[in-house]
C-alpha cells in the first residue's frame, strides 16, 4: 500500500557505490506502519498455511517474531555463522553483495511442519533460497515466503519459484 511505500526511505551508494538501499528503519520507526506491515505479512502468512515462521538475520527477525506472535506460532532463526550455541546445518550462498552463509538448529523444526519464511526484502533471492533449502534439510515444508518489498527486476520470486516456493511482497 501507498502509506507504507512512502515510510520506506531509499539511500543512495549504500552499502556499495550504485546500490540504492531500501531502508525499513523509517518503516519500523512508525507504530501504525509498523503495525500494518506485520498484519499484511501475517495474512500472507496465514494463507499459506504456516505452522511456524522462520526469519532471516537480522531485519527478517523484526518482522518474522512479530508475525509468529500474531499467528500464535513459533519462531525459527536463521543465522549469520557462528551465533548458535548448539551443533548447526549450514549453508554457502552468494549475495547481491558477495559471499555469505547460513545456519540454524537442525531441531528448531518438526518433521514435515509448514515453515513460512519472512524478510524484509527479497532482491536475487538467494538469500531466501537458501533458507529454504536449509528449513527444508531439517525437515520442514516450504513452500511461501512473505516480504515487506520485492525488487521484481532483480528476478528474486522467479528463483524462488523454480523451487516451489511462492512469494508475496507487500510493495516493489
Ligand atoms: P537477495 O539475497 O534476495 O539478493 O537479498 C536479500 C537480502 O539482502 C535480504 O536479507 C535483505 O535484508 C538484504 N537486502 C538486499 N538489498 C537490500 C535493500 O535494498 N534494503 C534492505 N533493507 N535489505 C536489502
Amino acid at each position: 500500500p501507498a502509506e507504507l511505500q512512502a515510510l520506506i526511505r531509499t539511500v543512495p551508494d549504500f552499502p556499495a557505490p550504485g546500490v540504492q538501499f531500501r531502508d525499513i528503519t523509517t518503516l519500523i520507526a512508525h507504530g501504525d506502519g509498523l503495525k500494518a506491515s506485520v498484519a499484511h505479512l501475517a495474512a500472507h502468512a496465514r494463507d499459506a498455511g504456516a505452522q511456524a515462521i522462520a526469519g532471516m538475520e537480522a531485519r527478517g527477525f523484526i518482522f518474522g517474531a512479530a508475525v509468529a506472535i500474531e499467528l500464535g506460532v513459533g519462531f525459527v532463526p536463521v543465522r549469520k555463522p557462528g551465533k548458535l550455541p548448539v551443533e548447526t546445518i549450514g549453508i554457502d550462498y552468494a549475495l547481491e553483495y558477495g559471499v555469505d552463509r547460513l545456519e540454524m538448529d537442525p531441531k528448531a523444526v518438526a518433521q514435515g511442519q509448514r515453515v513460512v519464511l519472512v524478510d524484509d526484502l527479497i532482491a536475487t533471492g538467494g538469500t531466501a533460497c537458501a533458507a529454504a533449502k536449509l528449513l527444508r534439510q531439517a525437515g520442514a515444508i516450504v513452500d511461501h515466503a512473505a516480504f515487506v518489498i520485492d525488487l521484481p527486476d532483480l528476478g528474486g520470486a522467479k528463483r524462488l519459484a523454480e523451487i516451489g516456493v511462492s512469494v508475496s511482497a507487500l510493495m516493489d
